[in-house]
């Protein structure tokens, strides 16, 4: 293959007959995998000279035939073909015979079995993968190269070498590998939460291809992103050597949607950038060992914001350094690292926005000043608020469960601190505004509010830095006396913009950003041409007997749901919604297809 070829999207198929490995075949074109895994390890009593002709006869893409051995397997998973190792041989013999387009067998059978196969009289066009699977950590530099070595010394195709993140540092040494390939078709992934970027960004340094679960709950291995998120999040199709690396760096890190939104901008102004996420241990380490300069732009998040002050030194700008926190990171030209703080104009934007559109501000300077300004929290978002405030000559009060940081933060900005229990009782004056900056009242403690309903009266306007739920408790509270409200999805929004101009240089275009978040991509976009029901299929509605399988719902480990989705049809099926699908959760026009 040559290097410039783009990387593929495999996705693996794991079913326990071999229907419902074909119906997943053809959810997998549906999906936009260009490569599909055939685990028919996993198939009960799989019978090699009958059921692979099955498998492989008018294929709707290329496949990639694993029977994977137990030996292979993680040693607790109870994963692996069931039969001898000589019928496992018959049975990838039998696919490359057939002319299956690939077939993976491992390194420690390969050197022998590739040469008896390339010995004999069987002529077939079909690519041998070389596969190795670390399931405990990654080797050194070292330990990698030689394996590789030893791979490509079996007479194999392609070679696939696999291994666990312990930390995201560890996935430097698989893209070191996939680069240093020279042009040799080499598989690199890292398993693991902290490989999750050796899938996203494989593309991005030559990988042959990369794996994506066909929906969540199908993963082949842990870490594993859905098909869906690889193309329409992270348009992996589109990435190549040249393309921008930007994410957010924090732990946890994966209920962000950042990536949503970004690479949502990214793809809108055509920016050949990728937004991924960053599950880091050691914030330093982190950005010492991925110091290449296309790795540009960071968004800071707990519990990183104080090591990115740190790591920024003297190159910081005067809000962060104010604040005491950065947020965003920008590897500048020559190196260096400049940082950031753009939690503080988004938050306190927002609520001048608010103040000036509910018409309780009508002068031109910030509709702040003067205003009795009280943040509830003393934590980042609470410095960002306390400092914005003043500096835009709000009279500021800080309340905080450890009442020594409110005194803290308030002497540094010149406010006044008060003891949380107080709270309820402080109301020196009306038409306060109110910022919580706690995380109380975040899911899935929903129904909580840092402050009763009956003290927000002294307020006008009440925001809430927790943006999931977009509508918190205190917010409610807030509609309902009749405050004016603003939501930290709105802060949120317009942090994130700031951080796309320093990623990109360019401004975000905000319209394609928002609409991101209120319509996230659905599962499985299908490509059927016409609203006509496919074959094989009974309508779901409120007729149906939808209960006949146990009288509540869609018994759906046998069926999959097919819903009209903009011009095509979407899919969902077991993995997705569960083992049962409830009435209620049916999209109405949807058709199960019986495999
Ligand atoms: P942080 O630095 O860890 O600070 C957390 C703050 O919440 C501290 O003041 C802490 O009080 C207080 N707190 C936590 N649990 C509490 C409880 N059960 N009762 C009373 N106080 C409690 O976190 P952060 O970065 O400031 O983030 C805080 C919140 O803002 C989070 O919900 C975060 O998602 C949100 N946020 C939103 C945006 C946005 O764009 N909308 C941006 C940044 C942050 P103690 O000092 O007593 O521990």
């Amino acid at each position: 293959m040559e290097r410039s070829q783009k990387c593929l999207i495999c996705t693996p198929l794991i079913a326990k007959t071999v229907n419902e490995m074909l119906f997943q075949l053809q959810l997998a074109k549906e999906s936009g995998a260009d490569v599909a895994e055939l685990r028919v390890d996993h198939i009960t009593d799989f019978n090699a000279e009958s059921d692979l002709p099955l498998l492989l006869k008018d294929r709707p893409l290329p496949v990639i035939v694993t029977p994977r051995a137990k030996w292979e397997c993680k040693a607790d998973s109870n994963e692996g073909y069931e039969g001898n190792e000589e019928a496992r041989q018959d049975l990838l013999r039998k696919a490359y015979e057939l002319g299956a387009d690939y077939i993976d067998v491992e390194l420690k059978v390969a050197g022998e079995f590739v040469k008896k196969l390339k010995d004999s009289s069987i002529k077939s066009s079909t690519k041998i993968i070389v596969s190795n699977h670390n399931w405990e950590l990654t080797p050194s530099q070292e330990e990698i190269d030689a394996t590789i070595e030893q791979m490509w010394a079996t007479g194999g195709d392609i070679v696939k070498y696999v291994t666990t993140a312990k930390d995201i540092t560890d996935v430097a040494r698989v893209f070191h590998f996939l680069s240093e390939a020279k042009g040799r078709p080499t598989i690199g992934l890292a398993m693991g939460p902290t490989g999750m970027i050796s899938r996203l960004l494989s593309p991005k340094f030559g990988g042959y291809l990369t794996f994506g679960a066909l929906s969540k709950g199908q993963e082949s291995a842990p870490g594993q992103p859905t098909v869906q998120d690889l193309i329409e999040v992270y348009r992996v199709k589109s990435m190549d050597r040249e393309t921008v690396v930007c994410g957010v760096v924090g732990k946890p890190v994966y209920h962000s949607k950042g990536p949503i939104l970004h690479n949502r901008g990214f793809a809108e102004l055509n920016l050949n950038y990728v937004y991924v996420p960053f599950l880091v241990d050691d914030f330093a380490h982190f950005m010492s060992v991925y110091s290449e300069s296309d790795f540009r732009g960071f968004s800071v998040t707990i519990p990183y914001k104080e090591d990115a002050l740190r790591l920024c030194g003297d190159k910081v700008e005067f809000v962060a350094k104010g604040i005491g926190a950065v947020n965003t990171v920008i590897r500048e030209k020559d190196g260096e690292l400049k940082g950031y703080n753009t939690d503080c104009e988004g938050a306190l934007s927002a609520i001048e926005d608010g103040l000036r559109h509910s018409g309780l501000a009508t002068n031109s300077e910030s509709p702040l000043k003067d205003k009795l300004f009280v943040v509830i929290g003393a934590g980042g978002a609470g410095k960002a608020l306390a400092y914005g405030a003043k500096e835009r000559h709000a009279r500021v009060a800080v309340a905080n469960r450890n009442y020594e940081r409110a005194k803290t933060l308030a002497e540094s900005v010149g406010a006044e601190a008060i003891e949380l229990e107080k709270l309820a009782d402080f109301r020196p004056e009306t038409g306060m505004i109110l910022a919580n900056s706690t995380s109380i009242g975040m899911e899935p403690e929903v129904t909580k509010s840092p402050i009763s309903k009956d003290a927000l009266s002294a307020y006008s306007l009440v925001f809430d830095a927790v943006y999931t739920p977009k509508e918190t408790q205190l917010l409610k509270d807030a509609i309902e006396i009749g405050a004016v409200d603003v939501s930290g999805e709105e802060m949120f929004y317009r942090q994130a913009f700031a951080q796309f101009k320093y990623f990109t240089g360019v401004p975000a275009p905000e319209r394609a950003m928002r609409d991101a978040l209120s319509s996230p991509p659905v599962a499985h976009k299908g490509t059927l041409p016409t609203r006509t029901p496919p074959p094989r299929t009974f309508p779901v509605s409120a007729q149906c007997s939808i209960g006949m399988f146990n009288g509540r719902g869609l018994r759906v480990s046998q069926f999959v749901c097919a819903y009209p989705f903009k011009n095509g049809w979407s899919f969902s099926h077991s993995a997705h919604f569960g083992m049962l699908m409830e009435r209620s959760q049916v999209p109405s026009g949807s058709f199960a297809l019986r495999y």
